[in-house]
């Protein structure tokens, strides 16, 4: 059984500005298996968040199933920042592949353009650079935009446009390989997507998808390539996609994990960060719920959201 009276609500800054948010906050529920992550962002509605709900529900009661590799590569994640601090995030990461945001409201192609070739500039020849838009462009536009970003060699691009409909004709268009994030995770089933002639690239969320097993049917139903991504998780949901990540058959790329280096702040004192390049598989403890716990206004604001998913 779950114990939500054992709930403990935290709430960190970012270090800069991310998906449009600059705090990150969810619940962590204790569990007989350990602590399961609740954090669904603050516009997912009920029905949306009760996957994120039974991701929690399978960390803290189940686990996870058994894992197949004992460490997960994982690539940087550069916000829409400047070339300079793009460069010194990459060169400091030790990681041989940048995901880098692109398609930021209030930027331009230019903006775009300098912090890939920055990007490039530090990860060196053999490094890998894949860009997110977060469904951003129309078609032609995407079209235009990847050529010019390919420039520096592109591995992926995730989320170009929007619809499957776009997808499809972008991917006819372009040599790049095409990812799918949000058409998969927000759509009513994940499982059913007709993702044929869509892309050549999944991207799995955990919480988004339901749990760790539920993720893993995904990637079984589609057959096709998958990188593991966070949902800008503690270390506490960051593990969870380090357990889904481990227990993929095929990992052939860098996973969207190392997201804890953009919050300010973490649940525990041994937080899921990169070392040379890999995330290691090991469970993470909760001792830090204290320092990080949220106001009084926040937590009122999650517990109202936990009882709206359990109802
Ligand atoms: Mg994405």
């Amino acid at each position: 059984m779950i114990d939500t009276d054992g709930a403990r609500v935290w709430s960190v800054p970012m270090r800069t500005r991310f998906r449009g948010i600059d705090v990150r906050d969810g619940v962590l529920v204790p569990g007989p298996a350990g602590w399961g992550e609740f954090s669904p962002f603050w516009d997912y509605d009920v029905a949306e968040s009760r996957r994120w709900w039974a991701a929690a529900v399978e960390a803290a009661c189940d686990g996870w199933p058994a894992p197949v590799r004992d460490a997960v590569p994982v690539n940087v994640t550069v916000p829409a920042v400047g070339p300079e601090r793009a460069h010194a995030i990459v060169a400091a990461s030790g990681c041989r592949t940048a995901k880098v945001k692109v398609a930021e409201p209030g930027q331009t192609p230019a903006d775009d353009l300098a912090r890939v070739e920055a990007v490039r500039e530090a990860l060196g020849p053999s490094g890998a650079i894949r860009v997110d838009a977060n469904a951003a462009w129309d078609v032609d536009t995407a079209a235009a935009r990847i050529r010019e970003l390919d420039r520096v060699g592109l591995e992926y691009v995730e989320q170009p446009c929007a619809s499957l409909e776009e997808l499809a004709a972008l991917r006819r268009r372009v040599d790049v390989r095409i990812a799918a994030d949000e058409v998969v995770r927000r759509s009513a089933d994940p499982l059913r997507v007709d993702l044929r002639g869509v892309c050549d690239v999944v991207v799995l969320k955990v919480q988004p998808l339901g749990g760790v097993r539920a993720a893993l049917e995904v990637a079984g139903a589609h057959g096709l390539p998958c990188v593991v991504s966070s949902a800008l998780e503690s270390s506490v949901g960051i593990a969870a996609g380090v357990a889904l990540a481990a227990a993929l058959p095929e990992l052939p790329f860098a996973c969207g994990l190392a997201t804890v280096a953009l919050l300010d702040g973490d649940v525990t004192s041994e937080p899921l960060l990169p070392v040379d390049g890999a995330l290691p598989v090991r469970p993470v403890t909760p001792d830090r719920l204290a320092e990080v716990a949220a106001g009084p206004e926040v937590e009122a604001r999650w517990r109202a959201r936990l009882d709206a998913v359990r109802g």
